[in-house]
């Protein structure tokens, strides 16, 4: 399905249903709106339960101010019509109430977008916007006045309210939303941890440098085994979004097929919707033709050809994981048998070494450290199979979430040298 092929209805019907599916709203809370080339403005109606919406409930708005539709218009209409005036090149919103943002918004603070370069990439600078009565024009009058400030943000935090995101077109504003509550889940698992990083404009620069595609290759053609392999790691990584192990466009998962072919999932496609034909067969450092591979391709290459034992690679962005890729406090998987067997020692990757050829990841993961954290960049995790590296995925997210609510009881009291020992005897080659 091509998104934006869609009539503004379907997509805001469809926006609001991932929403609501990943629990970024209540069925009372939130609105969407997307503006037409002609100046109509759709928008979500007032109390209907979004856990139902149906593009019949959607509510057109004409230039001249009058309605069509089943339902009134979102009571926060004024404020997006306050948006759209305020900015010409914004023709989609995102508000709701989204667990984290909130938690922002009635502490009088914004989150930090210097996390991760895609945050920083996706959202920009957050601006914040007083409170004012919801529904009300004051209200319109603070977020727009935001809006068109000189840095022009895309993203406003509304004081002891919740979150309102603009964009071209409703992908972008979703992805933005989306991208913001993630950076402010984790923001919040790294606080309990402590120890905060922040990328500087040095890594930001670096990180924003073009980095060269594969060439391209004659047609590549794919045996039995490669096929069953693609169907596998297509059903994974919709799997993993499910389960916000990934987001819509940020997150990677290759298999390997043989020696020097393996198959990756391509840049710049929704995960949600990711088909088998979008998935990307890359043979000898050569891409199949037409198709983009995720930009950490070099680095699943480099690991590949340093492991023959592994044969599956996840870059994936778990909200409580993640947050040790932005925090000082050192990841110790000695919690509970399952944990150690499985991540084993968790090594951090500096934040350079992922714009590098590879080599250097390549030579800290591997059998003996199938698990690494990359500083601002999310999770790596290696695997004998496809399932093998998204269990180890699961494992970690498990573990990373239970030291951090453990941190609320006291300190943790890890196992011990002689039990580790005893586990790896007896658990050898797990
Ligand atoms: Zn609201």
């Amino acid at each position: 399905m091509s998104f934006s092929l869609l009539h503004p209805r379907d997509q805001i019907v469809d926006t609001m249903a991932r929403i609501y599916a990943h629990n970024m709203t209540t069925t009372s809370g939130g609105n969407v709106s997307v503006r037409d080339e002609n100046g109509d403005i759709w928008i979500t109606p007032a109390r209907v339960d979004k856990g139902k919406l149906l593009a019949t409930d959607i509510v057109c708005v004409r230039a001249d101010g009058t309605c069509d539709g089943a339902h009134p218009p979102s009571s926060e209409l004024p404020f997006h019509l306050g948006i759209y005036q305020a900015r010409p090149d914004i023709h989609a919103i995102v508000h709701a109430h989204p667990g984290s943002l909130v938690s922002f918004s009635i502490c009088g603070q914004v989150p930090n977008t210097r996390l991760f370069p895609e945050a920083w990439n996706v959202c920009g600078e957050v601006a914040f916007a007083p409170y004012a009565l919801p529904g009300s024009k004051a209200l319109g009058d603070h977020i727009a006045a935001q809006f068109a400030s000189k840095a022009q943000p895309n993203c406003v935090v509304l004081e002891n309210h919740g979150i309102v995101v603009g964009g071209h077109d409703l992908s972008t504003a979703f992805q933005r939303f989306e991208t913001l509550e993630f950076t402010a889940d984790t923001a919040i698992n790294a606080c309990q941890l402590g120890g905060m990083r922040h990328l500087d404009d040095a890594q930001l620069a670096l990180a924003a440098k073009p980095r060269n595609q594969l060439p391209e290759r004659a047609a590549v053609p794919l045996c039995s085994r490669g096929k069953e392999l693609r169907k596998e790691l297509c059903e994974f990584i919709h799997r993993a979004y499910a389960h916000r192990l990934v987001t819509s466009t940020w997150g990677s998962f290759s298999a390997r097929v043989d020696a020097d072919t393996f198959l990756i999932t391509p840049s710049c496609v929704d995960r949600r919707e990711l088909t088998l034909a979008d998935i990307v067969i890359v043979r000898e450092g050569e891409r199949e033709p037409g198709l983009l591979p995720s930009r950490v391709v070099k680095l699943h290459r480099a690991v590949y050809r340093a492991h023959p034992e592994v044969n599956a690679i996840v870059n994936a962005l778990p909200v409580n994981g993640t947050a040790f890729c932005v925090s000082d406090f050192a990841l110790d998987t000695r919690t509970i048998p399952e944990s150690y067997l499985f991540l084993k020692d968790v090594k951090t990757i500096p934040f350079e070494h992922a714009f590098g050829d590879g080599a250097e990841i390549a030579s800290r993961i591997g059998p003996a450290n199938p698990v690494a954290l990359l500083e601002h960049n999310g999770v790596l995790v290696a695997g004998r199979t496809v399932l093998d590296a998204f269990d180890r995925l699961e494992v970690l997210e498990a573990t990373a979430a239970a030291i951090i609510r453990a941190r609320a009881l006291g300190n943790i009291r890890p196992m011990s040298d002689a039990v580790i020992e005893e586990l790896t005897t007896a658990f050898a080659g797990v």
